[in-house]
Formats: C-alpha cells, sequence, structure tokens
C-alpha cells in the first residue's frame, strides 16, 4: 500500500498546487485507485477542502468540480437526467455504490486510465477539460496531451446538445474492469469511441466520417461496425487477446449504432 509521511488538507487549489510542485508530492482524490500502489511519497495532499465538490448548471453546459464522486451521476438532481440519464448508466457499471461514492472525477480522468468507462463515455460528448495551470482542453486533445509539468483537474463541462447516446461493454464478472467498452453519440454527427483496447479510448475517426457521409440505416452499421475494429488499434493483455477485442468490437459497436438509430 502507497505511504505517505505527511498529509495535508489545503483550503484552495492555489494552495495545493504551490505544494504540489515544491514537494515531493501526490494528490489524493478518492483514493480508491493510489492507495494500491507500493510507493513511498512524502506528502499526501487531499482536495476535500479545497471546494471542487460542485455541480453548476447553466444554460448551455453542466460544470463539475474534481471531487464530484462518480455516484453523483445517480444521485445528483442535475446530473441524473443528463443525456437521459447516459452517465449515470454509465457509473453504475462501475464497481458498488460504495466505492463510487468515494471515487472521484478528477481521479478518474486525470490519470487517463486504459481501462475506464467513464472516459470512453465522456469522449463522445462535449466534455472539456480544466487543469489548474495548463488550462482549458477538450477530453480528446487532454487524453493526448503529454503534460510538461504535474497540474491538478479543476473541473469538467459538459455542454448540453440533442445527443442519442449508447454504452456498450464487455466484461468477465460484475465488477472486474471491462474487457472493451464502446460509446457512441448521435446528433447532427456521428462519434464511436473505443476504450479499454486496452489502451485508453479512441475516436474512430474513419469511420465515424464514412457514416457521416452515408447516413446510418442496418447496410451502414453492418459495414462500420467491421469498419471500426479494422481502425482502432487493439493489444493483448491477461484479460484477452487483441483478435478477441476485434470480434467483440464489431459487436458492441453494431449494438450501439442501432440503438441510436
Ligand atoms: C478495485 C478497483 C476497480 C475499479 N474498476 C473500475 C472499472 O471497472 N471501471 C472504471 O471505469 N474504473 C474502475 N476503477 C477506477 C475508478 O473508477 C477510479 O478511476 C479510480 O479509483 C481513481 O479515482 P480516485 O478518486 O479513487 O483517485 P485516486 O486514487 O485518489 O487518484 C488516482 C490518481 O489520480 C491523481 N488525481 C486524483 N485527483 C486528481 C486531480 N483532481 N488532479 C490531478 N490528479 C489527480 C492522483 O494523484 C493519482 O495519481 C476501479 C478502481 C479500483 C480501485
Amino acid at each position: 500500500m502507497i505511504q505517505f509521511n505527511e498529509y495535508l488538507k489545503p483550503k484552495t487549489i492555489e494552495e495545493a498546487y504551490k505544494l504540489l510542485i515544491t514537494k515531493n508530492a501526490e494528490i489524493v482524490g478518492g483514493g480508491a485507485f493510489l492507495r494500491l500502489s507500493n510507493r513511498k511519497v512524502d506528502v499526501a495532499i487531499d482536495l476535500f477542502d479545497a471546494n471542487l465538490d460542485f455541480v453548476k448548471e447553466n444554460d448551455n453546459y453542466i460544470e463539475i468540480g474534481s471531487m464530484v464522486v462518480i455516484s453523483a451521476f445517480e444521485e445528483n438532481p442535475i446530473l441524473i437526467n443528463l443525456y437521459n440519464g447516459f452517465l449515470k448508466n454509465v457509473s453504475e457499471t462501475i464497481l458498488s455504490f460504495q466505492m463510487r461514492n468515494i471515487i472521484t472525477i478528477g481521479g478518474t480522468l486525470y490519470p487517463k486510465y486504459g481501462f475506464s468507462d467513464l472516459i470512453t463515455a465522456l469522449l463522445v460528448l462535449p466534455t472539456e477539460i480544466y487543469l489548474y495551470k495548463s488550462g482549458k482542453f477538450t477530453l480528446e486533445e487532454f487524453l493526448k496531451t503529454k503534460l510538461a509539468h504535474k497540474d491538478i483537474l479543476e473541473k469538467i463541462v459538459i455542454k448540453k446538445e440533442n445527443l442519442k447516446t449508447s454504452f456498450q461493454y464487455i466484461r468477465n464478472s460484475e465488477y472486474d474492469f471491462s474487457i472493451l467498452n464502446v460509446a457512441v453519440s448521435k446528433g447532427e454527427e456521428v462519434k464511436i469511441a473505443v476504450g479499454a483496447r486496452p489502451g485508453v479510448a479512441l475516436l474512430a475517426y474513419k469511420t465515424m466520417q464514412f457514416l457521416n457521409e452515408n447516413g446510418l440505416n442496418e447496410e451502414t452499421i453492418i459495414k462500420a461496425s467491421k469498419m471500426v475494429s479494422d481502425e482502432i488499434p487493439f493489444s493483448d493483455d491477461i484479460k484477452a487477446s487483441k483478435e478477441y477485442r476485434k470480434k467483440v468490437c464489431e459487436a458492441l459497436v453494431k449494438r450501439a449504432l442501432l440503438e441510436v438509430m
């Protein structure tokens, strides 16, 4: 288990950032994943008191502070109905309610875990990431950017648009990580994200372009499902082979596209 010499709870994100860059320190969100690592770190910076536990609704978007726990998608009245409960449905697939009450948005997005279900889902929504020092990124830019220095995820912003959505996944058992996950959204354009490849989620641009030019119907969906599994790179890991993921991807994308059609 991880070991800390000092445990600090700064009152502001400014204070937290100063500690982060001047010491051998690590940010603590919910601590659920962090505690599993076997390292010694001088200072634990717990963001619990740093006023990052907020959900604010505006006409066109919703702001979610990094210390909001993912069970908020099941409990917060603003978040429950967002995209017809899409994020609620995704969150409910992750571990138990008790664990979802601990796991934070910041701890889920900042480390860019390949297995993440929420990252795949948020990638097909208009999602922006706000880092304290490095500023604003789209989620996709953030996933592709290697930051030059340590930073703190302050909040995410999800714009409200008229989208139909679907999330599909395959796991060996309820509390296991996804072997593959797929999210699709359809507004004026179709977006397809594939995660747990086992690498972090990617958008399938060639296939998205094909569908946006040819429309969604049973024929294009069958073709697109095959295209995605050829377009997205997969690898082997302890859970599944590359070939298995490729086959499963085709089936999950087909299911998701039929659902949004
Ligand atoms: C046993 C187990 C099973 C899991 N299964 C799944 C699953 O099936 N699907 C799934 O999607 N997820 C799964 N997760 C991951 C989970 O959803 C969270 O992503 C993970 O626990 C991290 O969230 P946390 O709040 O606990 O972060 P922590 O453990 O506190 O932190 C994780 C990392 O993020 C950094 N960090 C935290 N907050 C910030 C911030 N605001 N700014 C910058 N850096 C920050 C920390 O320094 C640390 O490096 C699982 C986790 C565990 C422990």
